[in-house]
């Protein structure tokens, strides 16, 4: 649950100065508040009355997973481009110095991978789902191996993309 935060009733629009309207969430999960004054026409496809839009920042999830550098809680934070990343409630940026500051841990979700049971049609042995960092799913064979430093591929090449 998130903390209810008082402004949300005491937001006024700094064009107009009526009050600001309910927090909607969009598509791409950005929230936003228009000021209750400007109604979306579709005939027009334009606002009437006040246009004023107010962007929330995406807040952070805190986790129950604490900090392998300094202990405090971890954030799930989403960047622009859909990846998910860990990183340390305690880190800080300062635009004007443009220097982080705090805690520096970050941790990229690199996606999940989970055995199923099912053979692979090439070889017989069991397959495994991988689920990448951007969503994406894929089956492949538990032989296969990938050697980073001769950036070659071992094992079975059975690979299925699956479809969303
Ligand atoms: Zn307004
Ligand atoms: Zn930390
Ligand atoms: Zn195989």
């Amino acid at each position: 649950m998130k903390p209810d935060k008082q402004e949300k009733s005491k937001d006024l629009c700094p064009k107009c100065g009526a009050p600001l309207g309910e927090i909607t969430t969009t598509k791409s999960g950005k929230k936003l508040q228009r000021c209750s004054t400007g109604n979306w026409n579709p005939e027009t496809r334009q606002i009437d009355g006040c246009d004023y839009v107010k962007w929330l920042p995406v807040e952070p999830e805190t986790l129950d997973e604490k900090c392998p550098k300094c202990g405090a809680p971890l954030l799930m934070t989403t960047t622009r481009f859909g990846k998910k990343m860990k990183k340390c409630s305690t880190s800080t940026w300062d635009p004007k110095t443009r220097t982080a500051g705090g805690c520096d841990y970050v941790e990229w979700i690199k996606g999940t991978r989970e055995e199923l049971d099912e053979d692979c049609p090439k070889c017989g042995s069991k397959l495994i789902l991988m689920t990448t960092a951007t969503g994406k799913k894929l089956k492949k064979c538990s032989t296969s191996t990938w050697d980073p430093k001769t950036r070659t591929a071992g094992g079975c090449d059975f690979v299925e993309w699956q479809k969303t």
